[in-house]
């Protein structure tokens, strides 16, 4: 895994590097979804990433294949910020922070 904060191509994953065929989330128009990984990364405002990914912790034990990348770089009153870890598709829940 070799996720950075680096700017380069914002299509560009931040998980496997990917640029081909990665696609906006929704209204969402600095976020991509990976097309070869399915991470989903990029830059939001903080409530939009609690929309895609919940400030919470599951409680589940998430099988893998359910499981994704993300990777937000967060715009909030305190500035600046950054959400990365791994959730479950399904839920929206966090199943690994970082
Ligand atoms: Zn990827």
């Amino acid at each position: 895994m070799n996720a950075t904060l680096s700017q380069r191509d914002p299509r560009q994953c931040r998980a496997c590097d990917n640029i081909r065929g990665n696609k906006t989330v929704g209204k969402h128009f600095d976020v991509y979804e990976c097309a070869r990984c399915k991470a989903i990364f990029g830059t939001c405002y903080l409530g939009e990433s609690y929309v895609m990914v919940k400030p919470w912790m599951t409680s589940e034990n998430v099988p893998p294949e359910n499981q994704r990348y993300y990777d937000f770089t967060t715009i909030g009153s305190d500035g600046i910020g950054r959400r990365h870890g791994w959730y479950d598709v399904n839920s929206g829940l966090i199943t690994q922070v970082g």
